[in-house]
C-alpha cells in the first residue's frame, strides 16, 4: 500500500495518479481522551486497518494526486531521528568543505551516533520550505527514510526489521554552523517526509533502494542504500538500545555525497526506486 495524507487529517490511498480517500476508516480507531498513546494511531493499527482501507478504496472519492499538495504521511511520530554521515562520500565532502565542517573534523555515525529533529519540523511534498536566516547556508540532504510500525525495544539487526511499517523519501534540510545538529536540523519544515508511506511489503529489499535528487532539474545526488555504513536495521538496533521506538517513529538514515546550498525559488526533488517522487519549494 502507499499511503498518504492530506488536508491536514485525511488519509489516502494511492493507486497510480490518483488518491482514493479513505478517511472513513478512521472511524475504527479507537477513541481517547487525554492522554493519547504514544506514537501514530493509524501507523500503529496499521495492519487491521489494511483490509478495510483497501474496500473503502474499491468506491472512495478519487482525486488526481498531480496538483496535490500533501501533508507527512505519519502525522504523530514520537520522535524523528537523524543519521549523522552514514555514507562514505559524504564524510570526505564534509572534511574537504569548510562550509559543512565549520573547522571541526567531521566523524562518521560509529563514533556520533544519532541525532534527534524536532517533530514540529515535518512537512510533506509540495510544502514551500521558508529559510531562517538570509545569511546562513542552507544545505538538501537526501535521505531514505524507515518508519516504525510496531513498539521497538532492544531490537536486535536480526529483528528489526519486523519492526517496520514501511519506508518514503525525505529531506533532512540543514543549516550549517556550529551548533548542536538538533537546533540546526529542526526549522519549521526541515524534516519534510513523503510523498507517502510504502509500506515495508512493497519494498523487497530496503539495503538496495536506489535514490536521486535535483535541485531545479540538475542532479546532485544520486545513491543507494546499499552504500549506507550502518545499514538499516543496524540503525534500529543502535537506537533502541538508548529508547523505545514508537509506531510512527521515524529514522532518517543519512545522506550521500552532493549536499548543496539552496536558495529562494529552488525546486528540490527527491526520487527513489518504489517511493515515488516528492517536490518542495524553497521559499
Ligand atoms: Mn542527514
Amino acid at each position: 500500500m502507499k499511503l498518504c495524507r492530506f488536508d491536514t487529517d485525511r488519509l489516502g490511498l494511492v493507486l497510480g495518479d490518483e488518491v482514493a480517500d479513505v478517511t472513513a476508516v478512521l472511524d475504527d480507531l479507537p477513541g481517547w481522551t487525554w492522554v493519547p498513546p504514544a506514537g501514530d494511531p493509524v501507523i500503529a493499527a496499521l495492519d487491521t486497518l489494511r483490509p478495510r482501507i483497501e474496500a473503502l478504496a474499491e468506491t472512495a472519492p478519487r482525486r488526481s494526486i498531480t496538483q496535490m499538495r500533501l501533508d507527512a504521511p505519519v502525522a504523530a511520530p514520537t520522535k524523528v531521528i537523524g543519521a549523522p554521515v552514514n555514507y562514505h562520500d559524504h564524510l570526505e565532502e564534509a572534511n574537504t568543505d569548510a562550509g559543512i565542517h565549520h573547522g571541526s573534523i567531521v566523524h562518521p555515525i560509529d563514533t556520533m551516533g544519532c541525532f534527534l529533529k524536532a517533530v514540529s519540523a515535518l512537512a510533506g511534498h509540495g510544502a514551500v520550505l521558508e529559510l531562517p536566516f538570509a545569511d546562513r547556508r542552507v544545505d538538501h540532504e537526501a535521505e531514505i527514510a524507515v518508519v516504525i510500525g510496531r513498539t521497538a525495544r532492544r531490537v536486535s539487526a536480526a529483528a528489526a526489521l519486523e519492526h517496520v511499517a514501511g519506508y518514503a523519501l525525505a529531506l533532512d534540510m540543514t543549516v550549517r554552523g556550529t551548533q548542536e545538529r538538533s537546533l540546526r536540523k529542526s526549522c519549521d519544515g526541515f524534516a519534510v517526509l513523503g510523498p507517502w508511506l510504502t509500506t515495508a511489503d512493497e519494498i523487497a529489499e530496503p539495503g538496495a533502494i536506489p535514490f536521486a535528487l535535483t535541485v531545479n532539474g540538475e542532479t546532485r545526488q544520486a545513491s543507494n542504500t546499499r552504500l549506507l555504513i550502518r545499514s538499516i536495521p543496524e540503525l534500529i538496533e543502535m537506537v533502541s538500545a538508548y529508547y523505545t521506538l514508537h509506531p510512527g517513529d521515524v529514522i532518517m538514515t543519512g545522506t550521500p555525497a552532493g549536499v548543496s546550498p539552496v536558495a529562494p525559488g529552488d525546486v528540490v526533488t527527491l526520487t527513489g526506486a518504489g517511493l515515488g517522487r516528492l517536490d518542495v519549494v524553497i521559499g
